[in-house]
């Protein structure tokens, strides 16, 4: 058996262990990245996809945590364009909520912490004139529009994953990290191919945890859980697509009486409307929409638009389960959405974890990882992420694949699965018509078996 030695090992292939390894490798580490199952295939494929600042958390008075993602999402616009695009939202007032003077003085806040570049400042507008009244109920009289940014989430993923590889780390998805034991200065790391079964050995001169909603548990099976180790509270949120309430690319913000907001987003023929809040127990992979969630979002969307949404006819839905650190807050509205980074030097060699967190911070939250292993590794490179753009993918995602696509996602973007193709590297999942669906799901499983057949002889 062969013993590597890497001079970083991360665990976890959602959007925070990819930007982690394309700062690193790019930075000079060797590195190598371990994910489980598909790259994006937990949390960092189920969120509302926005780049955003976080209008909601300035009620809450997290004003640094939305500085640092304005600022996020200006360099993520210049960065990643062709994923990365600017959304118009529109929040119908309801002054029985929220006063309009609240509302305007949270825009006026939004629009100020960072310099914007592209995207517009906030206004007021009449609904019943505004194009943005159409389709909404007559007694909505009034709103306000701003602007944020909206991603697809599973292919930000992928684009950092790709760059990562091609900066020379060694990316691995469908194997899991079993165990992770110090030895001296180095961290013993037993790796299992999910595929098939096999074990092995590596050699970490450090590791990022970067599990995401397993952050703890992670922690705990490996015995590495501390007196001050941080907790999380799982909480999951279920988004549903469902015919077109109204037409247009721009969204909504809409306020419920329980003061949460809702948010609906344009989605081709569909619109896509999250989110829930609920308290979460099991495997966060599992997590699945409940009636009630369902429900939840119908009745928000029904007090809203004219054309009534029953559950019945909600074409898609996925639920992902956010890992918030833990501190006193009991309400779930009201946990941080910011993340820490947690050291663990008590073995020897440097294990970090990370809590919590955003998609939107994905690449500062990589930066201060970078910082934190300074100490290993003094040569490391100066930050560069915040300039070099993201890769382009060479398909076109709005049209039915050839042949050759499959095998670009399959040889290129390490599809093990045709759901890796139809959910992570498109979402033609959802967008093509069953009868290319079918032909995706007979034509992958004999690619696969061919290209890694033709790898291995090779
Ligand atoms: C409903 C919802 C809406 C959201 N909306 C937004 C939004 O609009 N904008 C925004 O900025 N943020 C949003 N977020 C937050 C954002 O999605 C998450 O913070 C982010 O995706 C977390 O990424 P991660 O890499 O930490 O975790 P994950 O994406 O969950 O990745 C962790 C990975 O670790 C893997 N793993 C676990 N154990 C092991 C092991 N032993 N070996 C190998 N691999 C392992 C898992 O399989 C998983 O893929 C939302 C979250 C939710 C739930």
């Amino acid at each position: 058996m062969t013993q590597e030695i890497y001079d970083l090992c991360i665990v976890g292939g959602g959007i925070n262990g990819a930007g982690i390894a394309r700062d690193a490798a790019g930075r000079g580490l060797k590195v190598l990245l371990v994910e489980q199952g598909d790259f994006a295939g937990c949390t960092s494929s189920s969120s509302s996809k926005m780049i955003h600042g976080g209008l909601r958390y300035l009620e809450f008075y997290d004003f640094g945590l939305v500085r640092k993602s304005l600022a996020e999402r200006e360099v993520l616009m210049e960065i990643a364009p062709q994923i990365v695009t600017p959304m118009e939202f529109c929040i119908p007032h309801q002054n029985t909520i929220r006063p309009a003077w609240m509302v305007r003085l949270g825009l006026f806040i939004y629009d100020h912490l960072w310099p914007r570049k592209k995207l517009n400042a906030s206004s007021w507008i009449n609904l019943e004139s505004h194009k943005y009244g159409m389709g909404l109920k007559k007694a909505l009289g009034r709103g306000f529009t701003y602007s944020d940014c909206w991603v697809d989430d599973a292919r930000l993923v992928i684009l950092n994953i790709l760059d990562a590889a091609d900066h020379g780390a060694d990316i691995r998805n469908y194997t899991r990290c079993t165990s992770l034991t110090a030895k001296g200065d180095y961290w013993d790391v037993s790796l299992q191919d999910i595929m098939s079964g096999k074990e092995q050995q590596v050699t970490a001169k450090t590791v990022v945890n970067a599990t995401g909603p397993y952050a703890f548990d992670f922690l705990d099976h490996t015995g590495h859980v501390l007196n001050d180790t941080p907790h999380l509270r799982l909480v999951q949120g279920t988004h549903i697509a469902v015919p077109r309430v109204y037409e247009g690319d721009h969204a909504y913000m809409l306020q419920l009486p329980d003061k949460r907001v809702v948010f609906v987003f344009p989605y081709g023929k569909y619109n896509l409307c999250g989110t829930t809040e609920t308290e979460f127990k099991g495997d966060p992979v599992e997590a699945m929409a409940t009636a009630s969630e369902r429900k939840y979002l119908c009745d928000a969307l029904n007090s809203h638009f004219e054309k009534q949404t029953k559950p019945e006819e909600i074409v898609w839905e996925y639920s992902g389960v956010r890992p918030l650190f833990e501190d006193s807050e009991t309400d779930v509205r009201k946990l941080s959405r910011d993340y820490r980074l947690y050291e663990d030097r008590t073995n020897g060699p440097l294990l970090i974890s990370v809590f919590g967190g955003k998609l939107t911070t994905y690449r500062t939250l990589s930066e201060q990882v970078m910082d934190l292993l300074k100490k290993e590794f003094p040569a490391l490179k100066r930050s560069w992420t915040a300039t070099q753009a993201l890769p382009e993918c060479p398909v076109n995602l709005q049209k039915p694949p050839e042949q050759d696509d499959l095998r670009y996602f399959i040889q290129q973007e390490m599809a093990r699965s045709a759901d890796d193709i139809l959910w992570r590297r498109t979402k033609w999942g959802i967008f093509l018509d069953p009868s290319d669906i079918n032909r995706i799901k007979e034509q992958t499983p004999e690619l696969i078996k061919e290209i890694i057949s033709h790898d291995t002889a090779a």
